[in-house]
């Protein structure tokens, strides 16, 4: 069994975000990029999978520019036996990543696609879902636990009612939650391995799909300063001021 996991280059979680002074974007110039944290849920899986023996082969794909090398190092440095960057200067949307994965899922032929249940600089959290129904595999979004017996895949998954048990075969695609597992640290005897494994720059123009954005970002602006809070004496005090300074109740 081979699994393919799809990896995004992002910001930093701990970085303060600034948004550029043009309002066009937000500031990735000089500021730390690191992986994606659910998509580290999703190197972990895969390559606990492999540990386990239930899977050959693990395989990194990012679709970003020369930079984003770095993210498949890491995903090597954790245990990704080898590496695809799908070079583009173009920061895509997810409709766009879905069809690019899919050209390269055409090309691999994986059993299982793992992402992350979403990229914490868009927040789209779409493109597992376009991707499944542009393969038509079946997909489990979120997933908090997996076990693979029979090659048939059993998923649980947090929904507001609790925790949802599903079953559904290979090949598939799974977004991964972060409760899914807790991803290791990368050793630094690993981080040098990691360096001689393969990676294989694709030119995305060569996979003959079209990436034009149909969205258009107007603008980004920062969320209004919160303005700083007062202690109230009492419940009495904290009822009265809700109900007639801040008029919420
Ligand atoms: P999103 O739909 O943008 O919230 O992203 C969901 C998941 O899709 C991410 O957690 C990644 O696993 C994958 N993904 C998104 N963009 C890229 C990219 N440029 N390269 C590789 N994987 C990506």
């Amino acid at each position: 069994m081979k699994v393919l996991v799809a990896v995004k280059r992002v910001v930093d979680y701990k970085v303060q975000i600034r948004v550029k002074s043009d309002n066009s974007g937000v500031e990735t110039q000089n500021v730390k990029m690191s992986v994606n944290p659910p998509d580290e849920n999703a190197i972990e899986e895969a390559v606990k999978l492999k540990e386990q023996g239930l899977v050959n082969e693990t395989v990194a794909v990012t679709i970003g520019d020369d930079k984003s090398q770095d993210v498949l190092r890491t995903s090597m440095a954790m245990g990704i036996d080898r590496s695809i960057l799908v070079k583009t200067s173009i920061s895509l949307e997810p409709l766009a990543v879905a069809k690019t994965l899919a050209k390269i899922i055409e090309k691999e032929n994986p059993d299982l696609v793992l992402l992350g249940k979403q990229a914490i600089d868009d927040d789209s959290n779409q493109t597992g879902q376009i991707l499944s129904a542009l393969l038509n595999w079946p997909q489990g979004c979120f997933i908090s636990e997996l076990k693979i017996e029979d090659k048939k895949l059993f998923i649980s998954r947090e929904i507001d009612e609790g925790i949802e048990k599903l079953e559904t075969s290979i090949p598939a695609v799974l977004t991964c939650d972060l409760r899914l597992n807790t991803p290791r640290f990368a050793s630094l005897p690993n981080i040098m391995k990691a360096k001689k494994k393969p990676l294989d720059v694709i030119e995305i123009d060569t996979l003959g799909i079209d990436i034009e954005s149909k969205i258009k970002v107007l603008n980004v602006v920062e969320p209004p300063k919160r303005e700083a809070g007062i202690m109230v004496n009492d419940v009495k005090e904290l009822v009265q001021k809700l109900k007639y300074e801040a008029k919420v109740i």
